[in-house]
């Protein structure tokens, strides 16, 4: 593989590893995480994070943790942990034995809390919701104290160990940071006594009834990198605001020795933003509830489920994330960009194959009546040490519906009857004969049904004959007896505008009818051996896979991954 493009976070790492700014007896020198909330599938902008974070452990001979930031016991279930974990993995990445849970940090992080109590350094706040908002003040506006926060030390500290206790009801009362005695003028609005800790009575998948009270995201987060030994906490661009909160929780509590030192620190990137598509998990889940798409893992969706399942490969999604770079400023990636990924990676491994998807019948009138001829190809152009494939013609065969032209348009050197005394074209049958037009049938709706042909049996390809003959086009065929009948889902981006969910538009007006087809094609016979997430290269039609789920031994159904090139109407 080429070398890592240079970014500004492989700067830092690189700058950290060569003055030893996080070397600890017996560590890496760079340690990662990536750390998802249990909450939904993840998407192709997950896996953007993913291969930054496993990536950059990678290559510099450190590791990733997958951590689970699971302190919100409503939303999270084991579902999601089994299908994130199956994710990560499928990516190509292993956390090894650094399997961790936010949750296993819940008796340390408690423990914390009663220290910054003690230190003066957080306050139980026991206004309403409703006060604590609007004393919150705004961007611009200066936020005004509570008047609980100069209660003492010893009241919020027996308050804090009631609410632990459950001697109170959600929302009676909430931990909060003091930051510093004018934090709530802050112009940052996360240095404003951000909370720590919430009275919830809720079950949670993993420590069951042991709590009612739950450390918040912001106060959970650093602390479980700071316990973890991360080097380098890496995070997209909307948690800029909450760093100087990050840096004086790690710093306060590791002054006091709660942690291996030095601290981590974290760095921001502008998250992944993909045209044709949209990631908010509110919106994903809305199509799968109103059946708009067949669950999580259709292969429409930008889940990592449902990439999988439509054919992508793991190495395209790292080669786009590579390729895609890491900016300290959002934009828009063109969804094309993944696609040409996915054709780069597909072309040079993906075995060949014969696909008729549009079928019309084609008749070679002078061919002896129940004879097959063998005829092969190879399995890739660029590898003939992985031999031929072999596929008989025979007397009838399946053609492409478009491979035939009634009245030929100007340029088209596919199938045309003869006319005006003229013969009929003459097209060579891919790794067969070269055959002429000589005439077609129709039904009483005027459609045609059959097309009719000569061949001249010197000119089959691989033979010496075969250079006698000069054409222009040269199409792809099954024989009709021989051909496997396949179900084959054609898809297509679902949505026609790139950003279907931008500046408040509704997605759902922008639904792409064709973004599933379901067609029968008639495939070269072999193809019956393909196996659940094998890919294949259809000739002419772009890169399908075995579907994993619906294909039956002898009996594949294939996806469409991605036309062989770029052919969207913007
Ligand atoms: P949502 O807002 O849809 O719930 P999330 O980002 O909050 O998604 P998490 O499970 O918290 O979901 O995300 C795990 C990690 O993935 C976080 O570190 C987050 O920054 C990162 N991540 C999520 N979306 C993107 C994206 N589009 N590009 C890059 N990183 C992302
Ligand atoms: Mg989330
Ligand atoms: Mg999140």
């Amino acid at each position: 593989a080429a070398a890592p493009a240079p970014n500004f976070l492989r700067t830092i790492v690189e700058n950290d590893v060569a003055a030893g700014t996080h070397r600890r007896e017996g560590l890496p020198d760079v340690i990662t995480r990536f750390p998802p909330e249990p909450n939904g599938y993840l998407h192709i902008g997950h896996a953007k994070s993913i291969c930054l974070n496993f990536g950059l452990a990678r290559d510099y001979n450190g590791r990733c943790h997958l951590r689970f930031d699971d302190t919100n016991p409503a939303r999270e279930e084991q579902e999601f942990v089994d299908s994130i974990k199956d994710s990560v993995q499928w990516l190509g990445f292993s956390w090894g034995e650094h399997l961790h849970y936010a949750s296993d940090y819940f008796e340390q992080l408690y423990e914390m809390a009663e220290f910054l109590i003690k230190e003066g350094k957080a306050y139980v706040d026991s206004q309403s919701a409703e006060e604590m908002a609007a004393n919150r003040g705004n961007f611009g506006t200066p936020g005004t104290n509570s008047r609980y926060r100069n209660r003492p030390v010893e009241e919020s500290l027996q308050i804090f160990r009631d609410m632990k206790a459950g001697k109170y009801k959600d929302g009676e009362h909430v931990l909060r940071a003091k930051m510093s005695e004018d934090a709530m003028a802050s112009p940052i609005m996360s240095n404003r006594d951000p909370a720590l800790y919430r009275i919830r009575h809720a079950h949670h998948h993993r420590t069951g009834d042991a709590w009612c009270i739950y450390p918040m995201y912001d106060y959970t987060h650093p602390i479980s990198d700071a316990l973890e030994n991360i080097t380098h906490s890496i995070c997209t661009l909307e948690f800029q605001d909450h760093r100087p909160f990050y840096d004086w929780l790690v710093d306060t509590l590791g002054a006091a020795g709660f942690f291996r030192k030095p601290v981590p620190r974290q760095y921001e990137f502008a998250r992944l933003n993909l045209t044709y598509i949209v990631t908010s998990k509110r919106k994903l889940r809305q199509m799968v509830e109103e059946g708009i798409v067949d669950g999580w893992d259709d292969p429409r969706l930008p889940t990592l489920v449902g990439m999988r399942r439509r054919g992508f490969t793991p190495e395209a999604i790292q080669m786009m994330s590579e390729r895609t770079g890491v900016t300290k400023s959002d934009g828009w990636i063109d969804f094309g960009v993944l696609e040409g990924c996915v054709r780069e990676d597909l072309d040079p491994k993906a075995p060949r194959g014969i696909a008729v998807l549009r079928p019309l019948k084609l008749i070679i009138d002078n061919f002896p009546e129940g004879e097959a001829h063998e005829c092969s190809s190879p399995v890739h152009p660029h590898h003939p040490e992985l031999g031929n494939r072999t596929f008989p013609i025979t007397k009838e065969l399946w053609i492409e519906e478009e491979d035939f032209m009634e009245v030929p348009t100007k340029g088209y050197f596919r199938f045309t009857p003869p006319v005006d005394g003229q013969p009929g074209a003459r097209v060579r049958l891919k790794y067969g004969y070269v055959v002429e037009c000589t005439g077609y049938d129709k039904d009483a709706d005027g459609k045609v049904t059959a097309v009719h042909v000569n061949y001249f049996p010197d000119s089959k390809s691989g033979t010496e004959g075969a250079n006698n003959y000069k054409v222009k086009g040269n199409i792809h065929w099954v024989s009709a007896s021989h051909a496997l009948e396949a179900e084959v889902r054609l898809y297509d981006r679902l949505f026609t505008d790139a950003m279907p969910d931008a500046g408040g538009k509704d997605f759902k007006e922008f639904l792409n009818p064709k973004a599933l087809e379901v067609v029968t094609g008639y495939l070269e016979p072999g193809l019956a051996n393909a196996k659940p997430e094998e890919r294949f290269q259809f000739e002419r039609h772009g890169y399908f896979v075995a579907d994993r789920h619906d294909t039956q031994p002898g009996k594949p159904v294939f996806n469409r991954i991605v036309t062989l090139k770029d052919s969207w109407q913007k």
